[in-house]
């Protein structure tokens, strides 16, 4: 941690990329017991299996995952100050329950806090909390079985809705791209200034969001440094030599 301390002071600029080794994934075990405890009631198989998004919703919106969470904030103790942008590949939101800016966090794939038609429809983006909230609420209610809660659909068109994630079908980029152009713009301004890269826990899942893209501004920069904390990933190539550090950690454990 002292090592990455020194490099981020003598950055001019910190470049944050966010991969899955952050990513929250409990899905919460009272709700869980319901649904299972109903769904063998009624002798559901994969009907009943368009809730488990809702109850991981569900849980990202409500929990607290504290190692998470204290990682995220030992991550803005230690960039706070300076110049940053963060990059994440989590769709599941706790990054925004920490000090890190909202304006400088974009998410290209996506929110688990948004839900859109799967059809694709246009400016079919909705906030998920409400209709989370409703779902759940149903699901918990003893006297209401599975079958009888409704599925949320489009305004528009009437079709489903589902997440405005990148597994969606149809997948509306429109959720984040205000962020990611706002991101773009940033990036430009780095140009020939001493840029810190800090890539954490990204594995080969979307590797041109962060994994390739990282590593070929600080092949180009002359002035960058790159750093990469991961667990199971943390090889760097071999034109990095001389500017690159690798902490062979889980990038979570790294910050508690
Ligand atoms: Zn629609």
């Amino acid at each position: 941690m002292e090592e990455l301390r020194k490099i981020v002071e003598g950055s001019d600029c910190v470049l944050i990329g966010i991969g899955r080794e952050f990513a929250y994934n409990v899905l919460s075990q009272e709700v869980m017991k319901i649904f299972s405890e109903k769904k063998k009631a009624e002798g559901l198989e994969k009907e009943a299996e368009w809730l488990l998004p809702f109850i991981k919703s569900y849980g990202c919106i409500y929990d607290k995952p504290e190692v998470i969470l204290k990682a995220y904030d030992n991550l803005y103790q230690l960039i706070k100050g300076k110049n940053y942008f963060v990059v994440t590949l989590n769709e599941d939101e706790q990054i925004g329950k920490s000090k890190l800016e909202k304006e400088k966090i974009t998410a290209p794939c996506g929110s688990i806090y948004r839900l859109q038609c799967s059809c694709g429809c246009e400016e079919s983006i909705i906030d998920a909390t409400t209709v989370v909230e409703e779902v759940i609420s149903k699901l918990k209610q003893p006297e209401v079985t599975i079958s009888e809660i409704t599925k949320p659909v489009c305004g528009k068109c009437g079709k489903e809705l589902v997440f405005n994630t990148v597994e969606a079908e149809k997948y509306l980029e429109s959720g984040y791209m205000k962020s990611w152009e706002k991101y773009r713009m940033w990036l430009t301004g780095t140009l020939n200034r001493k840029v810190c890269l800090l890539e954490l826990g990204v594995d080969f899942k979307y590797p041109s969001i962060i994994r390739w893209a990282f590593e070929k501004v600080a092949f180009i920069n002359e002035k960058a440094v790159f750093v990469r904390i991961n667990g199971a990933y943390p090889q760097l190539t071999e034109g990095l030599k001389g500017k690159a550090y690798s902490y062979h950690k889980n990038s979570v454990e790294f910050f508690q």
